[in-house]
């Protein structure tokens, strides 16, 4: 066969890994717009040049490089980052060069397809002419997202710490908007005042972050949740609560899920989406769950090499778990004495909660794991509604959503599945307008939490 038309796959390891980024621009895709912006003003703050690419600009030529099989995230990521080096190309021109940045794009190891996104998208950049010099950062759930190796040893762990820090505050400012903005005094100042905030506090990360001065950056957080409590109109009475779980990417990104909140919020709603955290604080509990249960086998087969392997997973991931559920509680308790915002459970709880009912178990993984305890956790607290919001063909929330639905009859509290494609289906806003309608007469029966 002629050299030319041999296809190696030396790209996906050489290409796609873990990268230094002293001396590149770092490209993040915007997800949950909020918590992108705080994550990449830490890096910042670290000396990374971290950039948030501009989302959904980009969809016509994700869609053009892909098959339409991929999962949606995939392919809105994927013109997420043709449309940013197309708009790069175009202002550089001859000063352009591919090789200056490093793509960010996260992986999780089985059993679902979001493994093999970098992959794709790899094999995509490798078909155009300069992108091929254009590596793709990976951190991978497998080592719960370890950031070992992209600066420098010694400043690894304060990067992970004020990372993970980043979140949780973007959990707070997310949570605070969804909390404030159905009672507001007037249309339009939510959103004014969350955008403000998010800069705001973006600044006060990078400036505080590598030091991890995380009480001050709590002082910047409360002055901020006392300006959003007067935007509340206490005349407004308390309005059906809704909890989101589903596919990380879909319920966060709003263009992708046809902004699901405000629609909901739209038919008298007060809507509490599951956090980032949560997902983090998972991949840390799996990790450990795994070491732990290799470790067992290691002791039974008497295989020291390998037992001394899991020990050291043990203490890795059980430290990282004990350290972000101890910052997470530390977070909420400072401002939960302000406002009452929804405050997550426990991973282990969550476990707990799914062996009770026997529906799943963790062994299997994905968000399925998160999600249908999740939905357990709001019928209990008093929920009216849950809506379960993911990508078309995604298997995780695929299973979640039958295992659900016949529970969810059970308890008696109204359940919507919202697939999304870049479609927009036309009994959408019906399904949604009848699922409140439902919510709505649970919450006069049964009041909310
Ligand atoms: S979670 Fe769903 S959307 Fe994400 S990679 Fe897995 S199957 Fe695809």
């Amino acid at each position: 066969m002629e050299a030319g038309k041999v296809i190696d796959f030396q790209s996906l390891t050489e290409n796609v890994g873990r990268f230094n980024l002293s001396n590149k621009t770092c490209l993040i895709p915007e997800m949950n717009r909020i918590g992108s912006h705080l994550l990449a003003a830490v890096f910042r703050g670290f000396g990374i040049n971290a950039k948030i690419m501009d989302t959904y600009k980009g969809l016509d030529l994700g869609r053009e490089y892909t098959s339409g099989k991929e999962c949606y995230p995939c392919q809105i990521t994927m013109g997420d980052i043709l449309y940013y080096m197309q708009e790069e190309a175009k202002r550089l021109g001859d000063d352009f060069d591919p090789e200056a940045y490093i793509y960010f794009m996260p992986e999780a190891d089985g059993p679902c397809r979001f493994g093999m996104y970098n992959k794709y998208q790899r094999i995509v950049l490798d078909s155009f002419p300069d992108l091929n010099r254009l590596k793709i950062g990976s951190l991978s759930s497998e080592d719960g997202y370890s950031l070992a190796g992209i600066i420098e040893d010694s400043r690894v762990r304060d990067l992970r710490k004020a990372s993970y820090f980043s979140l949780l505050i973007g959990d707070i400012l997310d949570r605070l908007l969804w909390r404030i903005r159905p009672y507001e005094k007037e249309p339009g100042l939510t959103d004014a005042f969350i955008e403000r905030s998010m800069h705001l506090m973006a600044e006060t990360l990078e400036r505080l972050g590598p030091a991890k001065n995380f009480n001050k950056i709590l002082d910047k957080l409360e002055e901020i949740i006392a300006e959003g409590k007067r935007i509340i109109d206490p005349a407004v009475p308390p309005k059906p609560l809704i909890g989101i779980v589903g596919e990380i990417y879909l319920r966060t990104h709003v263009h992708a899920n046809q902004d699901v909140i405000r629609v909901l919020e739209g038919y008298g709603a007060e809507v509490v989406n599951a956090s980032i955290a949560e997902w983090v604080n998972y991949t840390s509990y799996d990790g450990l769950r795994a070491a732990k249960a290799g470790f067992g086998l290691a002791l039974r087969q008497f295989r020291l090499g390998l037992m001394k392997k899991y020990l050291k997973d043990m203490i890795s991931f059980g430290g990282d778990l004990f350290y972000q559920e101890f910052r997470q509680k530390k977070v909420y308790s400072r401002v939960s004495s302000m406002i009452d915002l929804a405050e997550d459970h426990s991973v282990g709880h969550l476990e707990k909660t799914l062996m009770e009912e026997d529906l799943l178990n963790f062994d299997v993984g994905t968000e399925a794991c998160l999600s249908i305890p999740g939905i357990i956790e709001y019928a209990r607290g008093g929920y009216n509604g849950v809506v379960n919001v993911y990508p078309f063909t995604c298997m995780p929330s695929t299973i979640t959503s039958a295992i659900v639905g016949p529970l969810m009859n059970e308890l008696g509290v109204p359940y919507l599945d919202t697939p999304y494609d870049s479609s927009t289906q036309p009994g959408r806003e019906a399904a949604i307008r009848t699922f409140m309608y439902q919510a709505n007469q649970h919450f006069k029966r049964n009041g909310r939490k």
